[in-house]
């Protein structure tokens, strides 16, 4: 019998995780799918992060670390904020915890109780409802669609702002839409939560690296709202570690330190090896991330291509991330075999059992039109896996 509590109840699985294993499962039973599901670099990590690994466990890092890190690697994170993002901070201000996930994750547990809000421009990436929902908060959803490039306005950031505002999650490069907010944009949403010193801005920039546009541009650059900026980032996507688990946030003293208190009550500091493998990462050669960004970038290019040669579709150029995100809803109410389909999530399954292409559905990320391809695996993958969309889709009436 099942008892799981009221909290877990009401909250929905990974869809993104959902998908890849329901590919892997396919893939078990023999059939040849390709998973354009989960988004994680193919690459695998560079040489030299593997060797410091190695390293480390030959150096006996097999003790616990100190909670929000070793300062080696806080160090060395502050040294990068410094460097490519002309950010100072100091390592007390920085938390090192089980990927980006938990580093978001915790900081919502440690700022967002009932009643309280936090806002979300859709489309969002799947996990963020999810843990307002878990930190007992409300989502509020401001939607941005293919029309506006997927990103919202300085004017819907303020109307959806309450006294009850407590943060709002921006993603920029944003998974899933591949969007990517300017400085001037950036400027705009700045301007406005100025005027509210009680949010906190938490930026997510996982995908820091993966830009087709040029330099990253960070909403903590500007003074006005710098000092309420919860920075989160991560090994995962720039270094090919999705496994490694090791992400981070860059924060107010005050946020470093209650995640700090949560974090030793709760998983502890993440796990030595990473945390030397990630060191080597920030300190060690850094062309590899040029040369998968570059890998990414000319996917990009072949999946736009690809995707606007499919009657229907309504294809964004994605301007960073890995990801494509058409608007499908041409497809949506059409049947096969006498089964609607009710939404992007309908059409994904469609298209896994029927097409064999694991994508994941837009409903996931708020955004229900849409359906979401990762991009993250071979030219030739890519072609093959489009073909079958196109002829896939084609059957539905
Ligand atoms: N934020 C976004 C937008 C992501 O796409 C991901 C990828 N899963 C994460 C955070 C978490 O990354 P990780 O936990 O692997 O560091
Ligand atoms: N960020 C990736 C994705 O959106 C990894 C899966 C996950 O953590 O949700 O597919």
């Amino acid at each position: 019998m099942s008892q799981v509590s009221e909290r877990l109840a009401a909250l929905s699985p990974s869809e993104t995780l959902a998908m890849s294993q329901k590919s892997n499962e396919l893939k078990a039973q023999g059939i040849d799918v390709i998973n354009l599901s989960v988004g994680e670099p193919d690459f695998f990590t560079p040489d030299f992060i593997k060797k410091a690994a190695k390293k480390a466990i030959d150096e006996n890092f097999s003790f616990y670390s100190p909670v929000p890190g070793y300062p080696e690697l806080r160090k060395a994170i502050v040294n990068k904020l410094k460097t490519e993002n002309n950010l100072d901070y100091k390592p007390e201000q920085i938390v090192c915890s089980n990927g980006a996930k938990q580093s978001v994750c915790n900081v919502l547990l440690c700022i967002v109780g009932p009643g309280d809000e936090v806002i979300i421009p859709a489309p969002y990436w799947v996990s963020y409802a999810e843990m307002v929902k878990l930190a007992e908060g409300t989502n509020v959803i401001v939607p941005a669609g293919i029309e506006q490039d997927f990103k919202i306005t300085p004017a819907q950031l303020e109307a959806a702002i309450t006294p009850k505002t407590k943060a709002i999650i921006l993603c920029s490069p944003s998974n899933p839409t591949g969007s990517v907010y300017s400085k001037e944009e950036l400027k705009g949403l700045a301007d406005v939560l100025a005027k509210y010193p009680d949010i906190t801005i938490i930026a997510d920039e996982i995908y820091e690296h993966i830009n087709y546009v040029g330099k990253h541009e960070s909403i903590a650059q500007f003074e006005n709202v710098r000092e309420r900026v919860v920075i989160v980032n991560g090994v995962s996507k720039a270094y090919a570690m999705t496994g490694w688990r090791l992400g981070w946030i860059a924060a107010p003293q005050w946020i470093a330190a209650a995640c700090n208190k949560l974090q030793g009550q709760y998983t502890s500091g993440p796990s030595s090896i990473a945390q030397k493998a990630a060191e080597a990462a920030y300190t060690g050669p850094q062309e590899c991330i040029e040369e998968m960004r570059q890998a990414f970038e000319r996917r990009r290019d072949l999946m736009v291509k690809l995707a606007s040669d499919i009657p229907g579709f309504k294809v964004s150029k994605p301007q960073g991330a890995f990801y494509l995100f058409p608007d499908c809803s041409y497809y949506i109410g059409k049947s096969f075999n006498g089964k609607k389909m009710e939404n992007s999530a309908d059409l994904a399954m469609f298209l896994l059992e029927e097409g064999h292409v694991a994508a994941v559905g837009g409903v996931a990320f708020g955004a229900p039109g849409c359906i979401r391809f990762s991009y993250a695996t071979s030219d030739d993958k890519l072609v093959e896996a489009m073909k079958r969309v196109k002829d896939t889709l084609a059957k539905l009436v």
